[in-house]
């Protein structure tokens, strides 16, 4: 009977464990949230730790350090009675290729596939994300009002998914719209599913039907990656249909991908239109001061002493990726907390920690969107506006040398480039690209300037 009571109770104990110890949010969500119940028998409780493959032994002993005791406490101020507590780690996760289950109609509450953690109180703003945090936020107090849809793309780890997750908590919270979130994936996965039950079975509502009626009694629709849709036929097809019955009746489109819709080549013309039409927005890698802010935030929250000089370190070596910062950050928390002489780590032992992390010739794979990002933020000119049709002078300069960088650093030919700006014919590349390499013989200091640009791009 306990082993249910302690199941049943699972999230009420783990409420209690923060509440009693006052755990900050943030080291609530960092230890305490993710544990989840394994089993219980004997007088032994036994809890699982997900193995999330940055170093698991050391989360391991950290939580079996700092929180064995806590979980006692709690047992017993709940139950009356004395719980050993012993903790587990999980499996890594294989690489998903779940097949999912098609969800039932009138799935009422939707938040349950909302990570909890990614809200818009712990989301940072900075110049990087500015523009599409206030977007998130508009699309969130109005939903289907304006900005439909709303398109956030940028590269990985970059805030995309949080922001978009944010949107969802907000709705659900403040409203009583009905609201879905879905990966691509899934929604491949839903279509394929749809057609394969279609075809065996022989019930009255077909599968594909209800999956279509699931879709498009939503009143926001958020579909994170859309990049994985486009290009395969069918499942781009029944996504398409259910964009334009929501999108024609007012009801809320997110999407976020890894590009903007003009760069995405399998994409319909008439889509691309469309998909452009709401409000795209996209989020900039952080620049270095918004790295050490917010390495400084997670610092900050969970009372952790890390010196300025580590956070100028992982600041400074890991730039592109918000997740990838975090990531060096927790592996260094986690020592300092190990570590007796918390604290009082130095910057030769954060280096160890982090050398197969930050590592000096982790090499880039330079894609287009790359390039782009970088000539549009050296330059302070938007990604739309590179690729756009303007003319205007400080436009057309970082247009050349993205053109120009696309021909030097990636093995596109003068048609794709041209394709991506969408130019009818690739001479106007040409003819740019040929002007920079005049320019910069002539002017040396243009050439510093591309080469900046470039290591930024190697190097980021
Ligand atoms: P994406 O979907 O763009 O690949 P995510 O939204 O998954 O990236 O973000 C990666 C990680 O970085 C998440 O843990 C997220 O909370 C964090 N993150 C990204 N941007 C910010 C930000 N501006 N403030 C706080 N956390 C952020
Ligand atoms: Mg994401």
């Amino acid at each position: 009977m306990l082993k249910q009571l302690i199941e049943q109770n699972w999230v009420e104990i783990k409420k209690n464990i923060k509440k009693d110890n006052s755990l900050t949010d943030i080291a609530y969500n960092i230890w305490i949230d993710p544990l989840t119940f394994n089993d219980y028998s004997d007088n032994v409780l036994t809890i699982l730790i997900p193995n999330k493959e940055v170093n698991p032994e050391i989360q391991l002993d950290y939580i079996k350090n700092h929180y064995t005791n806590c979980f006692q406490d709690a047992l017993f101020s709940l139950f009356g009675e004395n719980i050993e507590v012993q903790f587990i780690l999980a499996d890594p996760k294989p690489h998903e290729t779940v097949k999912e289950e098609i969800i039932p109609i009138n799935n009422e509450n939707s938040s349950s596939s909302l990570n909890p953690k990614y809200r818009f109180e712990n989301f940072i703003i900075a110049g990087n994300n500015n523009v599409a945090h206030s977007a998130s936020l508009h699309v969130a107090e109005s939903p289907g009002t304006e900005f439909n849809p709303l398109f956030i793309y940028g590269g990985s780890g970059l805030g995309k998914t949080h922001l978009m997750t944010a949107i969802g908590h907000y709705i659900i919270e403040n409203s009583n719209k009905k609201v879905l979130y879905v990966t691509s994936e899934q929604f491949t996965n839903e279509v394929i599913e749809s057609i394969r039950v279609g075809e065996s079975g022989s019930s009255v509502s077909s599968p594909m039907t209800k999956l279509r009626e699931k879709y498009r009694n939503v009143d926001v629709l958020l579909i994170d990656d859309i990049q994985f849709i486009i290009g395969k036929k069918t499942t781009q097809e029944e996504f398409f249909h259910t964009f334009n019955t929501l999108i024609d009746s007012g009801k809320a489109i997110v999407m976020t991908s890894d590009k903007h819709p003009s760069l995405m080549k399998d994409l319909d013309d008439r889509y691309r239109s469309r998909f452009i039409s709401g409000l795209p927005v996209d989020i900039q890698p952080p620049s270095y001061e918004t790295r050490v802010a917010i390495l400084r935030n997670y610092a900050d929250n969970l009372g952790s002493t890390i010196s300025d000089e580590i956070i100028d370190y992982i600041a400074k070596n890991i730039r592109s990726n918000v997740r990838e910062l975090e990531g060096a950050f927790n592996q260094v928390y986690a020592k300092t907390k190990l570590d007796p002489a918390s604290g009082s780590i130095d910057i030769e032992t954060a280096k160890e920690i982090l050398k197969d992390t930050i590592s000096p010739d982790r090499s880039t794979m330079v894609t287009p969107q790359l390039i782009l990002e970088s000539v549009s933020s050296y330059y302070g000119v938007s990604t739309d506006d590179i690729i756009s049709k303007k003319r205007n002078a400080d436009i057309v300069l970082p247009r050349q040398i993205f053109m120009y960088l696309c021909r030097e650093m990636t093995d596109m030919t003068l048609i794709n480039i041209a394709t991506i700006l969408e130019k009818k014919d690739h001479s106007t590349v040409l003819h740019g690209i040929k002007k920079i390499e005049d320019d910069i013989k002539m002017d040396p200091k243009l050439g510093e300037t591309i080469d900046l640009i470039k290591s930024n791009i190697t190097s980021p």
